[in-house]
């Protein structure tokens, strides 16, 4: 969709994850002109996750359900959304800001940014080349390709536990290989984990190369942290998932981040920038939930809306 140099929103929200579509809901019902710019498709991290256990009074849901019901409820109060178009570039300092995508120009007096994060690559040799054959970030994707098929999954965090419990559903055996001796995930998704017959947990352990032949990957190479013993352990997937990194390329370090790039933000949603809130995975919060992202964009545009009412109340809006 190309731009329309005449429309200037009152808030346009970066990103139509749980974060963005809630932001969009809570602004355009408090009659915000609003805009939401996703780059891929509506739910972001939903988008890639089975099933949603943990989001109050959404019982025995997947994450695209519960991505479909949020769009549709944000759409109902006007809210539009456009997919397909990465924000590229940023203009925060006119009046109003001005945002850059691939296709066109957008012009808002407030902005929420809910880009999210993405998963981290493991940057050993054999991942990028057996990308798509065999190596996936995504199990909701990519799992029932490994149908009776023996898989790794790499890392200790939620995402890895979570994703290797759904990938018991396809494959023959899941090992889950962590470089040290206790996971971080949640206990509840531990105790699964250890509970099936199916998986078992290498300890210790870094995958230091993956071996790909000409139908894909053959093995990992796994390398013991504590003895320094390394070996071949063959399997036909590798499920990466060693953490998250946010989204803020586009942003050109203009706002202020943290060490590990996430947004740094107030408790009201407030960047260092004014009139530039932010919400979710690309902010510098402790949790990162769905539920929590979608608390976080209540806030950001319940703020968004005050900063609008100030702008009409010193007629900055008329002039601009
Ligand atoms: P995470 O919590 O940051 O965990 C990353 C895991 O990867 C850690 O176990 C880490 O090991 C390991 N790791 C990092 N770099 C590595 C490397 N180079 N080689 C090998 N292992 C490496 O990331 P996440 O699991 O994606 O979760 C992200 C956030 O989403 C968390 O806040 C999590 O709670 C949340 N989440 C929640 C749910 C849920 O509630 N059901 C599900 C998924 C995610 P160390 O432990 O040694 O650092």
């Amino acid at each position: 969709m190309s731009s329309n140099s005449n429309t200037i929103y009152d808030t346009i929200i970066i990103g139509a994850g749980p974060a963005g579509l809630s932001a969009g809901l809570y602004a355009s019902r408090g009659n915000l002109k609003t805009l939401i710019l996703e780059k891929g498709i509506v739910g972001g991290q939903l988008q890639v996750t089975h099933e949603i256990e943990n989001y109050p009074g959404m019982d025995h849901m997947t994450g695209p359900q519960i991505s479909d019901a949020m769009e549709t409820q944000t759409k109902r109060f006007g809210c539009e959304i456009i997919t397909g178009d990465p924000v590229v570039s940023v203009n925060l300092e006119s009046s109003p800001k001005v945002v850059k995508t691939a296709k066109g120009e957008f012009k808002g007096h407030t902005l929420i940014i809910a880009s999210g994060s993405e998963h981290k690559q493991l940057g050993v040799p054999g991942e990028k080349e057996n990308w798509g054959k065999g190596v996936s970030y995504c199990a909701v994707c990519d799992g029932a390709f490994f149908k009776d098929r023996e898989v790794v999954v790499v890392g200790g965090g939620s995402s890895a536990v979570e994703e290797g419990n759904f990938l018991t559903k396809f494959a023959k055996k899941v090992t889950l290989i962590h470089r040290r001796d206790e996971l971080r995930a949640e206990r509840i998704l531990q105790n699964r984990f250890k509970a099936n017959p199916k998986t078992d947990i290498v300890w210790d352990s870094v995958v230091t190369k993956i071996n790909g032949g000409v139908l894909g990957v053959e093995s990992v190479t796994v390398k013991n942290l504590k003895t320094n013993e390394e070996y071949d352990f063959p399997c036909e997937g590798v499920f990466i998932y060693v953490g998250l990194i946010p989204n803020v390329d586009f942003l050109e370090s203009k706002i202020e981040t943290d060490e590990a790039g996430k947004i740094k933000s107030t408790i009201k949603m407030e960047t260092n920038l004014p009139g530039v809130f932010v919400a979710g995975d690309v902010r510098d919060t402790v949790l990162k939930q769905a539920v929590t992202a979608a608390s976080d964009g209540s806030l950001a545009a319940t703020m968004a809306i005050a900063y609008v009412e100030s702008l009409e109340d010193q007629h900055l809006v008329a002039a601009s």
